[in-house]
């Protein structure tokens, strides 16, 4: 084994596909129309997105070329660095080798430019003059608003009040790329309105922002939505991750016996364990994948496995994913980025058929698990990426304890740079757990579409 710390590609080896999970997996429930209940259409599709885009969220292709531009883009930051945890692993006293693919090295500090870069692609492509979205911590919205300045398209932002106001600073990178970024619900939207009008101190959601910006993309015919998790193209654009992360392991001389992800939509779990995943069904290479989400918003350990809307109102497509019900508010955890009540549809699947778990983890052991990172490892972790280095320090303690040397590889999504608020306010006491309030699951799971069932 040799004792290097980083493993680098160079441009070249940027991935030339992205790899479609659907192809190795059982045929999908099929999106359903919000009002029929029908399975979705290409024609149901186009009023919010650009032909490829929609081709690609139906897409069964194995492999989907990856775009001279787009690649190119990529290639400002791509390909992103596996480390060695050597620091981390030292603290720990395990015989696991831990490594994690390093997603903060993109201008806006996540993986999320892995898909918007590509959204904006298609979309200029298509003649589309504005792309409008929701976000909820600001990492979605800041990453479009860099890919709209890549391509020359206007970015257009519906972000949720309360962070809107708790976290200037997404806000600032939002309009410094040339953005309009607003705090959601607003009275800008008829959805918005009509929040407003029954709660005028609503404090948001992303649910409701997305009604937002679907609300605004399906009324104006120059105006698409981007979406920043959850859909099948947006999984799919995310495993340039998995990919560049499997040439690296194979240049480590390692193979991950545990891939771990945190899991908020589901796109960087999915974009890094959906390749080791295929490799496992195409080829019986063993792997074990654990998602990792918050006690307070579980939507893997105890949502159902249903049709729901995307958002509040149900005016986006009904996918069939596990989730808390489109009605549930998270309470207001620092994982931002993590406080959504559904997951993407693929995820739900490998869970469903056992190609995955999911540990939920309380928001203060993963702050814990994020200082002793950036203790040992010198990188702040966003908070919604502690999630995962709770959960894989808990893996390397147990190798500890039975004495056996796995190999673990997570995903660290993004730097905590932006939320070193949150950071203050764990290192003083002052952060909580929120346990998910059982009364307010089942009323919101009652809510759910009616042909959920089917
Ligand atoms: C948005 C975000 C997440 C959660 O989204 P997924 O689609 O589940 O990956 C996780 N980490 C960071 C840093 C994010 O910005």
């Amino acid at each position: 084994m040799t004792e290097r710390t980083k493993y680098v590609l160079d441009e070249t080896r940027i991935p030339k596909s992205w790899y479609n999970p659907a192809a190795d997996l059982p045929a999908a429930a099929p999106a359903r129309h919000p009002v029929t209940g029908r399975p979705i259409t290409p024609d149901d599709l186009g009023a919010i997105m650009p032909r490829d885009l929609i081709a690609q969220e139906l897409s069964t292709e194995r492999e989907i070329e990856i775009p001279g531009p787009v690649r190119r883009a990529y290639a400002r930051w791509r390909p992103s660095p596996l480390f060695r945890a050597w620091g981390l692993e030292r603290a720990l006293g395990t015989p696991a080798r831990i490594y994690y693919k390093y997603e903060g090295v993109s201008p806006t500090g996540s993986h999320k430019p892995n898909t918007a870069i590509a959204q904006a692609f298609y979309n200029k492509e298509a003649g589309v003059a504005r792309l409008v979205t929701e976000t909820g911590a600001g990492q979605w919205g800041s990453s479009l608003a860099f890919a709209g300045a890549m391509f020359g398209l206007d970015v257009k932002v519906y972000m949720v009040k309360i962070t809107y106001h708790q976290k200037p600073y997404p806000k600032s990178l939002m309009e410094t790329y040339g953005a309009v970024c607003v705090p959601s619900p607003s009275q800008e939207t008829a959805a918005g309105r009509a929040i407003l009008a029954e709660d005028p101190e609503c404090s948001g959601s992303l649910g409701i922002a997305t009604s937002e910006a679907v609300e605004v993309a399906i009324g104006d015919s120059r105006t698409n939505y981007a979406g920043g998790s959850v859909l099948n193209h947006v999984v799919t654009h995310q495993t340039v991750i998995g990919q560049e992360a499997m040439l690296q392991m194979d240049m480590a001389n390692d193979w991950p016996d545990v891939v771990i992800g945190c899991a908020g939509g589901g796109s960087n779990l999915g974009g890094l364990a959906f390749p080791f995943i295929g490799e496992r069904l195409r080829t019986g290479r063993k792997v074990r994948v654990i998602a990792a989400e918050p006690t307070s918003c579980p939507t893997l350990t105890q949502g159902r496995r249903v049709y729901d809307y995307g958002d509040t109102v149900g005016l986006t497509p009904c996918l069939m994913m596990h989730t808390l019900g489109h009605s549930f508010v998270p309470p207001p955890l620092h994982a931002g980025g993590l406080r959504y009540h559904g997951i993407a549809p693929l995820v739900s699947q490998a869970l469903a058929l056992g190609l995955m778990e999911a540990v939920a983890v309380p928001q203060t052991d993963c702050f814990a698990a994020g200082v002793l990172f950036a203790r040992s490892e010198g990188i702040v972790p966003a908070p919604e990426s502690t999630h995962a280095i709770r959960v894989a320090i808990d893996e390397a303690k147990r190798c500890r304890e039975e004495g056996r040397a796995q190999t673990i590889l997570f995903a660290l999504s993004g730097h905590g740079l932006f939320d070193l608020p949150a950071y203050t306010r764990y290192l003083t006491g002052q952060l909580r757990d929120e346990p998910c309030d059982q009364d307010r699951l089942d009323r919101s799971l009652a809510k759910l579409p009616v042909f959920a069932e089917q």
